[in-house]
Protein backbone atom coordinates (compact mmCIF):
# COMPACT_ATOMS: atom_id res chain seq x y z
CA UNK A 1 0.00 0.00 0.00
CA UNK A 2 1.59 3.27 -0.93
CA UNK A 3 1.05 6.41 1.03
CA UNK A 4 -2.18 8.23 0.16
CA UNK A 5 -5.00 9.93 1.36
CA UNK A 6 -8.20 7.72 1.80
CA UNK A 7 -11.85 8.05 2.14
CA UNK A 8 -14.40 5.92 3.80
CA UNK A 9 -15.62 5.06 0.00
CA UNK A 10 -12.19 2.97 -0.26
CA UNK A 11 -13.82 0.36 2.76
CA UNK A 12 -16.01 -0.52 -0.35
CA UNK A 13 -19.00 -1.90 2.16
CA UNK A 14 -21.78 -1.31 4.86
CA UNK A 15 -20.48 -1.44 8.05
CA UNK A 16 -23.00 -4.16 9.75
CA UNK A 17 -25.13 -3.01 13.15
CA UNK A 18 -25.25 -6.27 14.69
CA UNK A 19 -23.37 -8.50 16.28
CA UNK A 20 -21.35 -12.26 15.30
CA UNK A 21 -22.62 -15.08 17.17
CA UNK A 22 -22.31 -18.61 16.47
CA UNK A 23 -20.85 -17.76 13.03
CA UNK A 24 -23.86 -15.24 11.92
CA UNK A 25 -24.71 -11.82 12.07
CA UNK A 26 -27.27 -11.11 14.87
CA UNK A 27 -29.32 -8.11 15.41
CA UNK A 28 -29.28 -6.73 19.27
CA UNK A 29 -32.30 -9.20 21.37
CA UNK A 30 -34.26 -5.93 21.80
CA UNK A 31 -32.99 -3.82 18.71
CA UNK A 32 -31.06 -1.29 20.43
CA UNK A 33 -27.90 0.80 18.40
CA UNK A 34 -25.64 3.07 19.54
CA UNK A 35 -23.58 5.11 17.52
CA UNK A 36 -19.53 4.88 17.29
CA UNK A 37 -18.24 8.15 16.03
CA UNK A 38 -15.31 9.02 13.35
CA UNK A 39 -12.72 10.75 15.85
CA UNK A 40 -11.38 13.16 13.17
CA UNK A 41 -14.75 14.62 12.17
CA UNK A 42 -17.41 14.06 15.48
CA UNK A 43 -19.64 12.93 12.85
CA UNK A 44 -21.36 9.30 12.93
CA UNK A 45 -19.73 6.80 11.59
CA UNK A 46 -21.81 3.59 12.00
CA UNK A 47 -25.13 2.33 13.96
CA UNK A 48 -23.73 -0.46 15.85
CA UNK A 49 -25.72 -2.65 17.80
CA UNK A 50 -25.70 -2.26 21.43
CA UNK A 51 -25.77 -5.39 23.13
CA UNK A 52 -27.15 -6.66 26.83
CA UNK A 53 -27.12 -9.28 29.38
CA UNK A 54 -29.82 -11.52 26.47
CA UNK A 55 -27.15 -10.89 23.79
CA UNK A 56 -24.24 -12.08 25.89
CA UNK A 57 -26.15 -14.85 27.04
CA UNK A 58 -26.43 -16.61 23.52
CA UNK A 59 -22.95 -15.55 22.79
CA UNK A 60 -21.98 -17.92 25.46
CA UNK A 61 -24.57 -20.26 25.07
CA UNK A 62 -23.06 -20.53 21.02
CA UNK A 63 -19.62 -21.15 22.87
CA UNK A 64 -20.47 -23.34 25.35
CA UNK A 65 -22.08 -25.66 22.32
CA UNK A 66 -18.59 -25.00 20.42
CA UNK A 67 -16.58 -26.33 23.04
CA UNK A 68 -18.63 -29.53 23.51
CA UNK A 69 -18.55 -30.32 20.24
CA UNK A 70 -17.09 -29.51 16.81
CA UNK A 71 -14.37 -27.61 18.69
CA UNK A 72 -13.74 -30.01 20.86
CA UNK A 73 -12.79 -32.85 18.14
CA UNK A 74 -10.25 -30.02 16.14
CA UNK A 75 -6.61 -31.83 17.12
CA UNK A 76 -3.85 -29.15 18.07
CA UNK A 77 -2.03 -29.68 14.66
CA UNK A 78 -5.75 -28.55 12.94
CA UNK A 79 -6.14 -25.62 15.01
CA UNK A 80 -3.03 -24.02 14.45
CA UNK A 81 -3.58 -24.60 10.44
CA UNK A 82 -6.80 -22.63 10.83
CA UNK A 83 -4.71 -19.31 12.98
CA UNK A 84 -2.21 -19.70 10.15
CA UNK A 85 -4.89 -19.64 7.67
CA UNK A 86 -6.29 -17.02 9.22
CA UNK A 87 -3.53 -14.83 9.56
CA UNK A 88 -3.30 -15.33 5.89
CA UNK A 89 -6.70 -14.23 5.04
CA UNK A 90 -6.19 -11.05 7.51
CA UNK A 91 -3.05 -10.06 5.98
CA UNK A 92 -4.91 -10.22 2.24
CA UNK A 93 -7.76 -8.15 3.88
CA UNK A 94 -5.29 -5.82 5.80
CA UNK A 95 -6.06 -2.48 3.87
CA UNK A 96 -9.81 -3.12 5.07
CA UNK A 97 -8.95 -4.06 8.10
CA UNK A 98 -6.66 -0.89 8.50
CA UNK A 99 -8.98 1.26 7.36
CA UNK A 100 -11.81 0.12 9.67
CA UNK A 101 -9.56 1.38 12.46
CA UNK A 102 -8.63 4.10 11.24
CA UNK A 103 -11.96 5.60 10.72
CA UNK A 104 -13.15 3.89 14.14
CA UNK A 105 -10.07 5.10 16.21
CA UNK A 106 -8.66 7.75 14.53
CA UNK A 107 -5.23 6.07 14.26
CA UNK A 108 -3.20 7.25 11.02
CA UNK A 109 -3.77 4.42 8.19
CA UNK A 110 -0.23 3.42 7.97
CA UNK A 111 -0.11 2.57 12.04
CA UNK A 112 -3.02 0.43 11.60
CA UNK A 113 -1.35 -1.34 8.93
CA UNK A 114 1.29 -1.95 11.21
CA UNK A 115 -1.22 -2.90 13.73
CA UNK A 116 -2.44 -5.38 11.43
CA UNK A 117 0.74 -6.72 10.70
CA UNK A 118 1.40 -7.35 14.36
CA UNK A 119 -1.64 -9.24 14.47
CA UNK A 120 -0.45 -11.21 11.67
CA UNK A 121 2.64 -12.40 13.58
CA UNK A 122 0.53 -12.80 16.64
CA UNK A 123 -1.53 -15.27 15.11
CA UNK A 124 1.01 -17.42 13.61
CA UNK A 125 3.21 -17.19 16.70
CA UNK A 126 -0.25 -18.87 18.35
CA UNK A 127 -0.66 -20.97 15.22
CA UNK A 128 2.72 -22.67 15.36
CA UNK A 129 2.74 -22.99 19.15
CA UNK A 130 -0.63 -24.95 19.24
CA UNK A 131 0.47 -28.63 19.14
CA UNK A 132 3.69 -27.71 21.22
CA UNK A 133 2.05 -26.78 24.45
CA UNK A 134 3.20 -30.07 26.34
CA UNK A 135 2.23 -32.20 29.86
CA UNK A 136 4.67 -33.76 32.44
CA UNK A 137 5.41 -36.93 33.65
CA UNK A 138 5.90 -36.79 37.20
CA UNK A 139 8.56 -39.17 39.10
CA UNK A 140 6.38 -40.86 41.94
CA UNK A 141 8.28 -43.76 42.12
CA UNK A 142 8.01 -47.13 40.49
CA UNK A 143 4.88 -48.12 41.56
CA UNK A 144 3.44 -45.75 39.77
CA UNK A 145 3.11 -43.28 36.70
CA UNK A 146 2.28 -39.83 36.96
CA UNK A 147 1.67 -37.11 34.43
CA UNK A 148 -0.23 -33.92 33.45
CA UNK A 149 -2.50 -33.12 30.76
CA UNK A 150 -3.24 -29.16 29.60
CA UNK A 151 -6.73 -28.85 28.91
CA UNK A 152 -8.43 -26.12 27.69
CA UNK A 153 -10.19 -23.96 30.36
CA UNK A 154 -13.04 -23.59 28.31
CA UNK A 155 -15.26 -20.50 27.32
CA UNK A 156 -13.40 -17.48 27.69
CA UNK A 157 -14.24 -13.81 27.65
CA UNK A 158 -12.24 -11.00 26.36
CA UNK A 159 -12.77 -7.48 27.48
CA UNK A 160 -10.95 -5.07 25.04
CA UNK A 161 -9.84 -1.32 24.91
CA UNK A 162 -10.29 0.94 22.02
CA UNK A 163 -6.43 1.53 21.58
CA UNK A 164 -5.33 -1.09 20.08
CA UNK A 165 -8.87 -2.51 18.77
CA UNK A 166 -7.84 -5.44 16.80
CA UNK A 167 -4.57 -5.77 18.48
CA UNK A 168 -5.57 -6.37 21.84
CA UNK A 169 -8.50 -8.58 20.15
CA UNK A 170 -5.46 -10.56 18.87
CA UNK A 171 -2.94 -10.61 21.56
CA UNK A 172 -5.56 -12.63 23.91
CA UNK A 173 -7.94 -14.78 21.45
CA UNK A 174 -5.08 -16.18 19.27
CA UNK A 175 -3.97 -17.72 22.55
CA UNK A 176 -7.37 -18.89 24.08
CA UNK A 177 -7.80 -20.08 20.42
CA UNK A 178 -4.45 -22.24 20.23
CA UNK A 179 -5.32 -23.42 23.40
CA UNK A 180 -8.13 -25.36 22.40
CA UNK A 181 -10.70 -22.44 24.07
CA UNK A 182 -14.06 -20.86 22.71
CA UNK A 183 -14.00 -16.99 23.25
CA UNK A 184 -16.57 -14.19 24.00
CA UNK A 185 -15.15 -11.05 22.86
CA UNK A 186 -16.67 -7.60 24.09
CA UNK A 187 -14.83 -4.89 22.07
CA UNK A 188 -14.47 -1.09 23.73
CA UNK A 189 -17.83 0.99 23.04
CA UNK A 190 -15.47 3.70 21.45
CA UNK A 191 -14.36 1.24 18.58
CA UNK A 192 -16.25 -2.51 18.12
CA UNK A 193 -15.54 -2.44 14.19
CA UNK A 194 -12.55 -4.66 13.54
CA UNK A 195 -13.76 -6.80 16.47
CA UNK A 196 -16.56 -7.85 14.60
CA UNK A 197 -14.86 -8.25 11.36
CA UNK A 198 -12.44 -10.28 13.05
CA UNK A 199 -14.70 -12.64 13.87
CA UNK A 200 -16.36 -12.73 10.51
CA UNK A 201 -13.31 -13.42 9.02
CA UNK A 202 -12.43 -16.69 11.78
CA UNK A 203 -15.94 -18.17 10.20
CA UNK A 204 -14.60 -17.67 6.62
CA UNK A 205 -11.33 -19.16 7.64
CA UNK A 206 -13.07 -22.43 8.61
CA UNK A 207 -13.47 -21.99 12.65
CA UNK A 208 -16.49 -23.82 13.71
CA UNK A 209 -19.46 -21.95 14.81
CA UNK A 210 -19.36 -20.60 18.11
CA UNK A 211 -15.74 -20.70 18.45
CA UNK A 212 -15.59 -16.48 18.49
CA UNK A 213 -18.16 -14.40 19.21
CA UNK A 214 -18.75 -10.80 19.19
CA UNK A 215 -20.89 -8.45 21.25
CA UNK A 216 -20.58 -4.65 20.70
CA UNK A 217 -21.79 -2.61 23.62
CA UNK A 218 -20.73 -0.82 26.66
CA UNK A 219 -18.88 -2.03 29.75
CA UNK A 220 -21.80 -1.52 32.62
CA UNK A 221 -24.48 -3.83 31.11
CA UNK A 222 -22.89 -6.22 28.12
CA UNK A 223 -19.51 -6.28 30.01
CA UNK A 224 -20.35 -6.84 33.15
CA UNK A 225 -22.87 -9.90 31.92
CA UNK A 226 -19.93 -11.48 30.19
CA UNK A 227 -17.97 -11.61 33.39
CA UNK A 228 -20.21 -12.83 35.16
CA UNK A 229 -22.18 -15.20 33.19
CA UNK A 230 -21.33 -18.92 35.50
CA UNK A 231 -20.21 -20.87 31.97
CA UNK A 232 -17.58 -18.06 31.55
CA UNK A 233 -14.09 -19.82 32.79
CA UNK A 234 -11.89 -17.45 32.34
CA UNK A 235 -11.52 -13.31 31.73
CA UNK A 236 -8.55 -11.51 30.38
CA UNK A 237 -9.29 -7.84 30.40
CA UNK A 238 -7.10 -4.76 29.13
CA UNK A 239 -8.36 -1.12 30.43
CA UNK A 240 -8.24 1.11 33.23
CA UNK A 241 -7.14 0.13 36.79
CA UNK A 242 -10.96 1.58 37.80
CA UNK A 243 -12.62 -0.83 35.39
CA UNK A 244 -9.88 -3.61 36.34
CA UNK A 245 -10.80 -3.90 40.20
CA UNK A 246 -14.71 -3.99 38.95
CA UNK A 247 -13.77 -6.94 36.76
CA UNK A 248 -11.47 -8.58 39.20
CA UNK A 249 -14.72 -8.43 41.92
CA UNK A 250 -16.91 -9.49 39.91
CA UNK A 251 -14.62 -12.44 38.79
CA UNK A 252 -14.42 -13.49 42.06
CA UNK A 253 -17.59 -13.83 42.83
CA UNK A 254 -17.66 -17.11 40.43
CA UNK A 255 -13.88 -17.86 40.98
CA UNK A 256 -12.76 -16.82 37.66
CA UNK A 257 -9.14 -17.18 36.58
CA UNK A 258 -8.19 -13.24 35.54
CA UNK A 259 -5.61 -11.86 33.04
CA UNK A 260 -5.37 -7.82 33.82
CA UNK A 261 -3.63 -5.20 32.03
CA UNK A 262 -4.14 -2.24 33.56
CA UNK A 263 -2.10 0.71 32.33
CA UNK A 264 1.53 2.39 33.72
CA UNK A 265 3.46 5.48 33.95
CA UNK A 266 6.18 4.10 32.46
CA UNK A 267 9.60 5.71 33.44
CA UNK A 268 12.20 6.01 30.56
CA UNK A 269 15.86 6.85 32.52
CA UNK A 270 18.38 8.48 30.64
CA UNK A 271 21.84 8.51 32.41
CA UNK A 272 24.39 11.30 31.79
CA UNK A 273 26.31 8.30 29.57
CA UNK A 274 23.08 7.80 27.23
CA UNK A 275 23.41 7.94 23.59
CA UNK A 276 20.87 10.92 23.14
CA UNK A 277 20.80 10.63 19.45
CA UNK A 278 19.00 7.31 20.09
CA UNK A 279 17.09 7.80 23.18
CA UNK A 280 15.40 11.16 21.80
CA UNK A 281 14.71 9.26 18.72
CA UNK A 282 13.04 6.29 20.80
CA UNK A 283 10.91 8.89 23.39
CA UNK A 284 9.71 10.72 19.88
CA UNK A 285 7.58 7.31 18.73
CA UNK A 286 7.47 6.08 22.92
CA UNK A 287 5.71 9.45 23.94
CA UNK A 288 4.01 10.46 20.57
CA UNK A 289 3.27 7.39 19.02
CA UNK A 290 -0.60 6.10 18.55
CA UNK A 291 -0.96 9.57 20.17
CA UNK A 292 0.26 8.62 23.48
CA UNK A 293 -2.83 6.32 24.06
CA UNK A 294 -0.41 3.50 24.94
CA UNK A 295 0.01 1.38 28.11
CA UNK A 296 3.69 0.80 27.40
CA UNK A 297 4.85 4.77 26.81
CA UNK A 298 7.50 6.74 27.73
CA UNK A 299 5.20 8.56 29.72
CA UNK A 300 7.54 9.75 32.46
CA UNK A 301 11.13 11.03 31.66
CA UNK A 302 13.38 10.85 34.16
CA UNK A 303 16.53 12.45 33.00
CA UNK A 304 19.81 13.38 34.31
CA UNK A 305 20.07 16.71 35.26
CA UNK A 306 23.53 17.07 32.70
CA UNK A 307 21.44 16.01 29.86
CA UNK A 308 18.24 16.77 30.35
CA UNK A 309 18.43 20.44 27.88
CA UNK A 310 20.29 18.45 25.17
CA UNK A 311 17.36 15.61 25.48
CA UNK A 312 14.62 17.91 25.52
CA UNK A 313 15.94 20.15 23.18
CA UNK A 314 16.02 17.80 20.66
CA UNK A 315 12.80 15.51 21.58
CA UNK A 316 11.18 19.09 20.72
CA UNK A 317 13.01 19.28 17.75
CA UNK A 318 11.76 15.71 16.71
CA UNK A 319 7.78 16.46 17.95
CA UNK A 320 7.45 19.84 16.26
CA UNK A 321 7.90 18.41 12.98
CA UNK A 322 5.23 15.71 13.95
CA UNK A 323 2.18 16.55 11.15
CA UNK A 324 -1.25 16.36 13.61
CA UNK A 325 -4.17 15.63 11.42
CA UNK A 326 -6.83 12.76 9.78
CA UNK A 327 -5.96 9.23 10.23
CA UNK A 328 -7.09 8.62 6.61
CA UNK A 329 -4.52 11.60 5.97
CA UNK A 330 -1.89 9.55 6.64
CA UNK A 331 -0.35 12.29 9.37
CA UNK A 332 1.88 11.38 12.17
CA UNK A 333 -0.50 11.59 14.62
CA UNK A 334 -4.71 11.42 14.39
CA UNK A 335 -6.98 12.45 17.02
CA UNK A 336 -7.81 10.93 20.53
CA UNK A 337 -10.29 8.28 20.55
CA UNK A 338 -12.96 10.22 21.79
CA UNK A 339 -14.70 13.63 23.18
CA UNK A 340 -13.80 11.99 26.51
CA UNK A 341 -10.78 11.15 26.24
CA UNK A 342 -9.93 14.57 24.65
CA UNK A 343 -10.97 16.42 27.95
CA UNK A 344 -9.36 14.42 29.94
CA UNK A 345 -6.11 15.04 28.12
CA UNK A 346 -7.08 18.63 27.80
CA UNK A 347 -7.42 19.19 31.57
CA UNK A 348 -3.83 17.39 32.83
CA UNK A 349 -2.59 20.10 29.92
CA UNK A 350 -4.12 22.81 32.02
CA UNK A 351 -3.76 21.30 35.47
CA UNK A 352 0.25 21.09 34.72
CA UNK A 353 0.49 24.68 33.59
CA UNK A 354 -1.73 25.54 36.67
CA UNK A 355 1.42 23.91 38.78
CA UNK A 356 3.90 25.93 37.54
CA UNK A 357 5.67 22.80 34.68
CA UNK A 358 7.27 24.39 32.59
CA UNK A 359 6.10 23.93 29.08
CA UNK A 360 8.40 23.39 26.69
CA UNK A 361 6.14 22.49 23.79
CA UNK A 362 2.55 22.43 22.16
CA UNK A 363 -0.27 22.39 24.79
CA UNK A 364 -2.65 23.33 21.81
CA UNK A 365 -4.81 22.15 19.28
CA UNK A 366 -3.29 22.24 16.44
CA UNK A 367 -4.64 24.97 13.97
CA UNK A 368 -6.24 24.50 10.21
CA UNK A 369 -8.75 21.52 11.87
CA UNK A 370 -11.90 22.53 12.67
CA UNK A 371 -13.46 19.60 14.31
CA UNK A 372 -12.10 16.60 15.75
CA UNK A 373 -10.60 15.60 19.02
CA UNK A 374 -6.63 16.69 18.15
CA UNK A 375 -3.86 17.60 20.31
CA UNK A 376 -0.52 19.05 19.38
CA UNK A 377 2.64 17.20 20.92
CA UNK A 378 3.64 18.30 24.41
CA UNK A 379 6.50 18.60 26.15
CA UNK A 380 6.43 19.67 30.16
CA UNK A 381 9.65 20.36 31.90
CA UNK A 382 10.60 20.79 35.26
CA UNK A 383 7.33 19.19 36.55
CA UNK A 384 6.88 18.41 40.58
CA UNK A 385 6.89 15.24 40.67
CA UNK A 386 4.09 15.02 43.72
CA UNK A 387 1.78 16.47 40.37
CA UNK A 388 -0.76 14.99 38.79
CA UNK A 389 0.68 15.02 35.56
CA UNK A 390 3.73 12.92 37.12
CA UNK A 391 2.04 10.54 38.82
CA UNK A 392 -0.67 9.33 36.69
CA UNK A 393 -2.09 8.07 33.14
CA UNK A 394 -2.89 10.62 30.97
CA UNK A 395 -2.75 8.35 27.80
CA UNK A 396 -2.58 11.84 25.54
CA UNK A 397 0.68 12.98 23.37
CA UNK A 398 2.07 14.84 26.78
CA UNK A 399 5.85 14.28 27.55
CA UNK A 400 6.40 14.93 31.32
CA UNK A 401 9.75 15.12 32.39
CA UNK A 402 11.54 15.46 35.79
CA UNK A 403 15.37 15.61 36.59
CA UNK A 404 17.35 13.70 38.84
CA UNK A 405 21.12 13.94 40.06
CA UNK A 406 21.76 10.21 41.97
CA UNK A 407 20.99 7.41 39.91
CA UNK A 408 19.29 6.63 43.66
CA UNK A 409 16.95 9.63 42.96
CA UNK A 410 15.96 7.87 40.03
CA UNK A 411 15.16 4.47 41.16
CA UNK A 412 13.26 5.92 44.24
CA UNK A 413 11.42 8.33 41.03
CA UNK A 414 10.57 5.22 39.39
CA UNK A 415 9.53 3.03 41.93
CA UNK A 416 7.72 5.74 43.85
CA UNK A 417 4.21 5.57 42.25
CA UNK A 418 1.48 2.45 42.47
CA UNK A 419 1.87 1.30 38.65
CA UNK A 420 4.63 -1.63 37.48
CA UNK A 421 3.92 -1.83 33.66
CA UNK A 422 7.30 -0.64 31.76
CA UNK A 423 10.25 1.05 32.59
CA UNK A 424 13.07 1.63 30.38
CA UNK A 425 17.21 2.59 30.98
CA UNK A 426 19.26 4.50 28.78
CA UNK A 427 23.04 4.18 30.01
CA UNK A 428 25.95 3.02 27.48
CA UNK A 429 27.47 1.54 31.23
CA UNK A 430 25.71 -2.31 31.14
CA UNK A 431 26.33 -3.34 34.71
CA UNK A 432 23.94 -0.09 36.18
CA UNK A 433 21.43 -0.78 33.30
CA UNK A 434 20.99 -4.23 34.51
CA UNK A 435 21.36 -3.38 38.02
CA UNK A 436 18.59 -1.14 37.38
CA UNK A 437 16.33 -3.66 35.58
CA UNK A 438 16.86 -5.62 38.49
CA UNK A 439 15.56 -2.97 40.90
CA UNK A 440 12.94 -1.72 38.60
CA UNK A 441 9.30 -2.70 39.67
CA UNK A 442 7.84 -3.07 36.38
CA UNK A 443 7.07 -5.89 34.58
CA UNK A 444 9.00 -5.18 31.30
CA UNK A 445 12.55 -3.77 31.45
CA UNK A 446 13.88 -2.13 28.50
CA UNK A 447 17.71 -1.53 27.63
CA UNK A 448 18.30 1.39 25.34
CA UNK A 449 15.54 0.83 23.44
CA UNK A 450 11.54 1.45 23.95
CA UNK A 451 8.76 -1.25 22.56
CA UNK A 452 11.44 -3.99 22.61
CA UNK A 453 9.08 -7.09 22.46
CA UNK A 454 6.46 -9.04 19.82
CA UNK A 455 4.23 -11.87 19.84
CA UNK A 456 6.94 -13.82 21.63
CA UNK A 457 7.78 -11.58 24.85
CA UNK A 458 5.60 -12.16 27.65
CA UNK A 459 4.12 -8.90 28.82
CA UNK A 460 1.93 -7.56 32.09
CA UNK A 461 2.55 -5.74 35.35
CA UNK A 462 2.89 -5.31 38.59
CA UNK A 463 1.64 -3.55 41.09
CA UNK A 464 -1.65 -1.79 39.87
CA UNK A 465 -0.52 -2.38 36.41
CA UNK A 466 -2.03 -5.97 36.42
CA UNK A 467 -2.04 -9.36 37.12
CA UNK A 468 -1.08 -12.22 34.80
CA UNK A 469 1.38 -12.28 31.34
CA UNK A 470 0.16 -12.69 28.12
CA UNK A 471 2.35 -13.32 25.04
CA UNK A 472 4.53 -15.94 24.37
CA UNK A 473 3.99 -19.11 25.49
CA UNK A 474 2.75 -18.08 28.98
CA UNK A 475 0.27 -16.36 27.25
CA UNK A 476 -1.06 -19.74 26.08
CA UNK A 477 -1.10 -21.47 29.42
CA UNK A 478 -3.35 -18.58 30.36
CA UNK A 479 -6.24 -20.83 28.82
CA UNK A 480 -4.91 -24.18 29.65
CA UNK A 481 -5.57 -26.00 33.11
CA UNK A 482 -3.64 -29.09 34.33
CA UNK A 483 -4.84 -32.04 34.89
CA UNK A 484 -3.03 -34.50 36.70
CA UNK A 485 -3.47 -38.24 35.92
CA UNK A 486 -1.79 -41.28 38.22
CA UNK A 487 -1.62 -44.93 38.10
CA UNK A 488 -1.04 -47.19 40.35
CA UNK A 489 0.97 -50.17 38.55
P1 LIG B 1 -11.27 3.61 29.53
O1 LIG B 1 -9.82 3.44 29.23
O2 LIG B 1 -12.05 4.21 28.41
O3 LIG B 1 -11.56 4.16 30.87
P2 LIG B 1 -12.24 1.07 30.51
O4 LIG B 1 -11.11 0.47 31.23
O5 LIG B 1 -13.41 1.52 31.32
O6 LIG B 1 -11.77 2.16 29.49
O7 LIG B 1 -12.78 0.06 29.41
C1 LIG B 1 -12.08 -0.94 28.76
C2 LIG B 1 -13.08 -2.02 28.38
O8 LIG B 1 -13.76 -2.45 29.56
C3 LIG B 1 -14.16 -1.57 27.42
O9 LIG B 1 -14.45 -2.66 26.55
C4 LIG B 1 -15.33 -1.29 28.34
O10 LIG B 1 -16.59 -1.38 27.71
C5 LIG B 1 -15.17 -2.39 29.35
N1 LIG B 1 -15.83 -2.13 30.65
C6 LIG B 1 -16.03 -0.94 31.27
N2 LIG B 1 -16.67 -1.11 32.44
C7 LIG B 1 -16.88 -2.44 32.59
C8 LIG B 1 -17.50 -3.26 33.59
N3 LIG B 1 -18.03 -2.73 34.69
N4 LIG B 1 -17.53 -4.58 33.40
C9 LIG B 1 -16.99 -5.14 32.28
N5 LIG B 1 -16.41 -4.44 31.31
C10 LIG B 1 -16.35 -3.10 31.44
Amino acid sequence: MTERAYSRADLGGPIPDAHFIAGQWCKSADGRTFETIDPSSEQVLAKVARGNASDIDKAVEAAHRAQRGDWRDVSPAERGRLIFKLADMLEMDAERFALLETLDVGKPVREALGDVRGVCATLRYNAGAADKMEGQTVPLGRDFVDFTMLEPVGITAHIVPWNYPLGMVARSVAPALAAGCTAVIKPAEQSPLTALAFAELCQRAGFPDGVVNVVAGFGEDAGAALVSHPLVRGITFTGSVATGRKIYSGAALGLKPVVLELGGKNPMIVFEDADLERAAFDALDGCFGNSGQVCSSSSRFLLHRSIRDEFLDRLAEGAAKLTVGRGLDNCDLGPLVSQEQYAKVRSYIEEGSRAGAKLRLGGGSPRGLDAGYFVEPTIFDAVDPASALAREEIFGPVAVALSFDAPDEALDMANGLDFGLVAGVYSRDISRALSFARDIEAGSVWINGWFIGGAQAPTGGIKDSGIGRERGLPGIRNYLSTKNIGIRL
